[in-house]
């Protein structure tokens, strides 16, 4: 059977990436999260392979010419982002639901390609306010960088009704039992709950 897609939409900051850490391990869902490509620098803790492919934009503009993308964003100007299609082969291959951590743009190209296979889920902020004291608490981003997410923060709350569900992450607790339950129902639709 050919594995579904779960597609993550969120401004950074929204809290998704711990979101996703605390359902990727849950056996029964089956997940593996799908690495990116990306050119922008790596930031903080991140590791090459692990939580993006970095590559320079003549290497990225390289493999859109070879067709080597499912979907790819210049998610801010000069910065792209993309799913290599070589990784959705890879977890399919391994018999895995597929987890994309995605801009909403990317999220809805994914979502016109693979239809009822994929699920798309927006994580909201409670506020941008909130959101603005995220990003600065979190001490990875240049003032600069912190205003332009904000800027495409509010760019893709625009689209979030586009998406299949959206969860405020409010309380992170909540949030993660929101997620899991869609992702849940998703990908085991005829399992009995207990
Ligand atoms: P960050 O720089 O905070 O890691 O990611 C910035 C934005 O790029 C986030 O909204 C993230 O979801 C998005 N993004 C990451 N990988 C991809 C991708 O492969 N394709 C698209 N379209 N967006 C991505």
């Amino acid at each position: 059977m050919e594995g579904k897609l779960i597609i993550i939409c969120a401004p950074s900051g929204s809290g998704k990436s711990t979101i996703i850490g605390r359902i990727i391990d849950d056996e029964r869902l089956r997940l593996a999260f799908s690495v990116s490509a990306t050119t922008r620098p790596r930031r903080g803790s991140e590791v090459d392979g692990i939580d993006y492919y970095y590559l320079s934009e003549d290497e990225f503009k390289r493999r859109i010419q070879a067709d080597e993308f499912a979907e790819y964003q210049e998610v801010y100007p000069g910065r792209f982002y993309g799913t290599l299609k070589s990784e959705i082969a890879r977890i399919n291959a391994d018999g895995k639901n597929v987890v994309l951590d995605i801009d909403v743009l990317g999220g809805m190209n994914v979502k016109r390609i693979y239809g009822d296979h994929a699920l798309s889920i927006f994580i909201a902020p409670p506020s941008i306010e909130v959101l603005r004291e995220r990003l600065v608490k979190r001490g990875t981003d240049s003032a600069e960088d912190i205003e332009r997410r904000i800027g495409k923060a509010e760019f893709e709350l625009g689209y979030k009704d586009q998406c299949d569900h959206v969860v405020v992450n409010d309380d992170l607790e909540t949030a993660v039992r929101e997620v899991h339950h869609l992702v849940d129902t998703f990908v085991n639709p005829n399992s009995e709950k207990e």
